[in-house]
C-alpha cells in the first residue's frame, strides 16, 4: 500500500491515474483491491494496513478467505497481475471474478471487483463485466461498471487517500466482524 507524503495537489482520482501510467506526480498514489474491500468494511482497518502492521496470519477469517478464495473455481480461471498493483481473476469467457466465502460482507466484496472493472477500463482501455461468487452459498452475482458504480468506485479511492494520508487513524467503532480482525488487539485491548 502506497501513500508517499501526507499532502497531495489535485485529485486522488487523477493522481492514481497518472500514477498507473508512470506519468510524473508529486506522490505516487497505488490502490490495490485489498484496500477498496478494507474502505468499506472498516477505514481504521485499512489505515493499519497502509502502516504495513504485522497481520497474524493464524486469524480465523484470513485463513477461511484464503482457502476459499484459493481453492474455488480453480480450473476455470486465470490470475492476472496488472501494474503490480491489482491481481484479477479472469474466466474463459472474459469475465472477471471475485470469489468470496460468504455474502456476509458482499458490499466490501462488491465495490473491490467494481474497482478492477474501474482499473480495467480506466488504465489498460479494456472493458470488462464482472461475476462475484460465493461458492460455499452457491451464489453469484453479475457486476457491472454502470455510471453510478463509477461514482461509487472513485469516491472510495478519494475517501482511501484521505484514510491512508492522514497522520492517525480513525477511531474504533465496534463492528460485528471485529473479533475476527487481525487488528483487534490494536482497537480493543486495555
Ligand atoms: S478490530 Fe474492528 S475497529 Fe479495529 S480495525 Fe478491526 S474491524 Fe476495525
Amino acid at each position: 500500500m502506497t501513500a508517499k507524503g501526507n499532502h497531495t495537489e489535485g485529485d486522488p482520482v487523477e493522481l492514481l491515474l497518472r500514477s498507473a501510467r508512470d506519468e510524473a506526480v508529486s506522490e505516487e498514489f497505488h490502490v490495490t483491491g485489498v484496500m477498496m474491500q478494507y474502505y468499506e468494511v472498516c477505514k481504521r482497518e485499512l489505515w493499519f494496513a497502509s502502516r504495513h502492521l504485522e497481520i497474524d496470519r493464524d486469524n480465523a477469517s484470513v485463513v477461511r478467505g484464503t482457502h476459499v478464495d484459493e481453492t474455488s473455481y480453480a480450473e476455470k480461471r486465470r490470475n492476472v497481475s496488472i501494474d503490480g498493483t491489482i491481481a484479477i481473476d479472469v474466466l474463459d469467457d472474459g469475465r472477471v471474478m471475485e470469489v468470496k466465502p460468504s455474502s456476509t460482507l458482499v458490499e466490501p466484496a462488491k465495490l473491490q471487483l467494481l474497482y478492477y472493472l474501474w482499473y480495467l477500463d480506466r488504465v489498460v482501455g479494456v472493458e470488462r463485466e464482472g461475476v462475484l461468487a460465493h461458492p460455499t452459498e452457491r451464489k453469484r452475482e453479475s457486476v457491472e461498471l454502470t455510471a453510478e458504480n463509477v461514482e461509487w468506485v472513485e469516491s472510495a479511492i478519494r475517501g482511501v487517500h484521505d484514510v491512508i494520508t492522514s497522520d492517525s487513524p480513525p477511531p474504533a467503532e465496534e463492528k460485528p466482524f471485529c473479533e475476527s480482525c487481525a487488528y483487534h488487539d490494536f482497537c480493543w485491548s486495555c
